[in-house]
């Protein structure tokens, strides 16, 4: 690789050999970390901060990482700005700012997807559409997110605007769809709000079907716009895989799947369960998973609308019985309610899932201080290379 050298101004002296890094913009960017570590550092460096932060709760076997650890984001999403002397550009937020640093390609996103990002930037140019200002509240234009089905190819695009009229909507849509045939849907989102959250409520399909799907671990699974698909397919396999290894089932439990998505963990184990309950509270999401249960013919699930902890109350409170409880909460973690619902419902063995290593050991902290469950194993999973992220699957069960 070119080495280079880096001079500070002010201090009008060298201040030593830094190597190019793979991302121009990573700097600004932030949203890799890693960027410029050797992939085996990566994951030795992960697994150091697991252990750390872990070991005390139980064994941390080495983390699984990827064989081809570039491009694995099947979504990706560009904010949209305009900016003077370069016009109408694409890209992410600056590190804890609403900066929009302009990218023309990313290490970590699906190659295709990014195409299809670039190509919306030209588009908008020819069409006279203008960028969404976040200040002012002028122009349409504000983020394009792309979902791509790893297996299947589906590629969904969805324009999220500032009002609900896109002009020229069904030539911008041919122009766009002549470009990448790939593409198999396209949905208008409308977000006027002052928020950091990229999706409004309202959405439109104008081509398609309005969803994509996908395959993982033997199922097919429709995805909406709204709804949480893991963003890496294949590091995605191994977690689950590990998680049912873990859940050791033999055809009888009965399985709570919380935080359970679109239904994917749920669904991926009920040929081996007696019957699956999965609790989420995203309704689009729900609605999914419903629908996934019958794309796959599975009848021994179902699916309930709800906060994770008011659910697994009410579950407790019926005294419902359950054998093996899988939790997957986001990076927030769960909930002293949740916890304590577990406590009293008392599965056999509880597979919690966790993105965030420091929530997993507060809640873990709690649970065992609370109740006679221990960690058994835990088993870091690489799903975000490149990133300081590392998802951790933990099996507890009771002494
Ligand atoms: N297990 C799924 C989803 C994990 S992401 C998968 O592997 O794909 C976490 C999920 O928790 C998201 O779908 C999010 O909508 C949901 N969620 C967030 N807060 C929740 C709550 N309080 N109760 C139930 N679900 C919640």
């Amino acid at each position: 690789m070119e080495k280079k050298r880096t001079f500070s101004r002010e201090a009008g002296r060298e201040t030593g050999e830094r190597r190019q890094s793979l991302c121009p913009v990573s700097k600004k960017c932030g949203g890799c970390q890693y960027v410029d570590m050797p992939y085996e550092e990566q994951l030795k460096k992960k697994q150091r901060q697991a252990e750390l932060l872990l070991k005390e709760f139980g064994k941390v076997r080495p983390i699984i990482g990827m064989e081809q650890p570039a491009h694995y984001r099947n979504k990706v999403h560009a904010v949209f700005d305009f900016q003077k002397g370069k016009g109408i550009v694409s890209g992410i937020y600056q590190e804890k700012s609403h900066r929009v640093v302009p990218v023309q390609s990313c290490l970590l996103e699906d190659q295709k997807a990014g195409e299809i990002i670039l190509s919306v930037r030209e588009l908008a140019k020819s069409f006279k559409i203008k960028a969404y200002n976040e200040d002012s509240g002028y122009g349409l234009l504000r983020h394009v997110l792309v979902r791509v089905g790893h297996v299947t190819g589906e590629i969904m695009v969805v324009l999220v605007l500032g009002s609900p009229i896109l002009p020229s909507k069904k030539n911008f849509v041919n122009e766009l769809c002549k470009l990448h045939p790939e593409i198999t849907t396209i949905l208008i989102n409308v977000n006027n709000k002052r928020t950091s959250m990229v999706l409004g409520e309202k959405e439109q399909v104008i081509y398609g079907k309005g969803y994509i799907e996908d395959e993982l671990c033997g199922r097919r699974f429709k995805i909406s716009a709204k709804s949480f698909y893991q963003v890496n397919s294949v590091q995605t396999e191994a977690l689950y895989a590990k998680a049912a290894e873990y859940a050791q089932l033999t055809g009888r439990e009965t399985v709570v799947d919380a935080y359970c998505g679109i239904g994917t963990i749920a669904l991926a184990v009920a040929g081996q369960a007696g019957k699956v309950i999965g609790v989420e509270l995203n309704r689009d999401a729900v609605r999914d998973a419903v629908a996934n249960a019958r794309i796959n013919q599975i009848k021994n699930a179902d699916f309930y609308q709800n906060d994770a902890g008011r659910f697994l109350t009410q579950m407790a409170d019926a005294g419902e019985q359950v054998d093996v409880l899988f939790l997957d909460p986001p990076r927030s973690g769960s909930t002293e309610e949740f916890l304590d619902a577990l406590i009293q419902i008392s599965p056999k063995r509880v597979v919690y899932i966790s993105c965030e290593p420091e929530t997993l050991a507060r809640d873990l902290k709690y649970l065992t201080g609370k109740s006679r469950y221990r960690v058994r194993e835990m088993t870091p999973v690489d799903m975000f290379p490149y990133t300081g992220n590392t998802e951790v699957v933990c099996l507890l069960s009771k002494t």
